[in-house]
């Protein structure tokens, strides 16, 4: 695979084409190309032999868009191909307030939770920060967005992958789509999703980038979540909660759990008791959501009514909780699962 130049920021690319004996002013042509979503040899405003020059080294485009596959809710979901044949997802949700982009960080993944898709093959590979960023860009053009008028205005780094477990490209990544001049997503407007590596949460605490932070909790007690999170044999509970106070100590910004309610794993009464001791009093935010099922994993979801009671529960201890629904769920439940249908019919190139 050739390098990605979406990898670069707009310093490293006005060293690059001087390197390449251009005049500076044309890194910010380049760059304002690629934040519009545009191949390089799309760039109207670069000459043909430089980009030829540039295609020889670089990737024209490092994330293509192979499939969509639209929601009656209005959610879009897609298979983006990377220039080595791997496939990712992506989903695009429409809410009031924006658009949410909901972005991979790696090709699979290696956390082995037993309810989540994106891990039945393990870690394929990381991804670059330029192909994460790629991801957006594409999706921006596709929706007739620019770098000035967004249409993806909100980023979840929920898709497949584990963000902190291929840290320092997702932080390059965060630091190139919240760049000024960029296509400038605010940080504030993303939310980084973990399963819980504990020493990564302090970094991330004091990288200076105020994003939302939000764990993947799914259990009350460690036992209990080795179950179905291999990673909680690493990371106890109470070290993610004193993380998470640290997080909030060097940001101001509060962090939110993700629970997804598994019939007879984790949504008991006891449950919601266990887990309004654990937060009551935190600065955090219960996201219920019910188990997307994995038809290769026996895992069931909860019925509608046993979530909503549990939310009661929560609520009534003094959790600030939600309830999220289940959208685009007509097309591909599970995340991951899109991907492993395609991979299943389709022959790896
Ligand atoms: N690796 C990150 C991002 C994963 S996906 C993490 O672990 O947080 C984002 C969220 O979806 C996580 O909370 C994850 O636990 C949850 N999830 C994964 N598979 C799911 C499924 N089948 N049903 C419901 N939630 C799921």
């Amino acid at each position: 695979m050739k390098e990605i130049l979406q990898d670069k920021n707009l310093a490293e690319l006005e060293t690059l084409v001087m390197e390449m004996g251009e005049k500076k002013y044309r890194a910010k042509q380049l760059y304002t190309g690629l934040m519009q979503g545009k191949k390089i040899s799309d760039i109207s405003d670069l000459s043909k032999a430089f980009k030829a020059k540039l295609l020889e080294r670089f990737e024209d485009e490092p994330v293509r868009i192979i499939e969509t596959f639209t929601s009656s809710d209005g959610t879009e979901k897609y298979l983006f191909s990377l220039a080595d044949g791997n496939i990712i997802e992506g989903v695009f949700m429409r809410y009031k307030y924006g658009n949410t982009q909901c972005i991979s960080t790696q090709v699979g993944c290696r956390m082995g939770c037993k309810f989540c898709a994106s891990t039945l093959n393990g870690l394929i590979r990381n991804l670059t920060a330029g192909e994460i960023l790629s991801e957006v860009l594409v999706v921006n053009a596709l929706h007739g967005g620019t770098p000035e008028k967004r249409q993806v205005t909100n980023l979840v780094l929920m898709g497949s992958g584990e963000p902190l477990d291929n840290y320092d490209e997702t932080i390059r990544f965060l630091r190139n789509v919240t760049a000024e001049g960029g296509i400038c997503i605010s940080a504030r407007n993303i939310s980084l999703s973990t399963c819980g590596i504990v020493p990564k949460i302090y970094e991330l605490a004091n990288e200076g980038i105020p994003l939302n932070l939000t764990i993947s909790l799914h259990n009350t007690k460690d036992e209990e979540r080795m179950r179905t999170m291999p990673v909680a044999k690493a990371y106890k509970i109470e070290e993610i909660l004193k993380a998470c106070a640290y997080y909030f100590e060097k940001t101001g910004r509060r962090y939110i759990f993700e629970y997804s309610l598994i019939a007879g794993e984790n949504c008991d009464e006891r449950h919601a008791e266990e887990l309004i001791a654990l937060l009551k009093g935190r600065p955090c935010h219960v996201n219920l959501i019910r188990l997307n099922e994995v038809k290769e994993r026996d895992l069931k979801s909860t019925t509608e009514k046993a979530a909503y009671r549990f939310l009661g529960l929560l609520e009534k201890g003094g959790l600030s909780a939600t309830l999220r629904r289940q959208i685009g769920s007509d097309i591909g439940g599970a995340c991951g699962q899109l991907r492993a249908g395609y991979l299943s019919t389709k022959p790896v190139e």
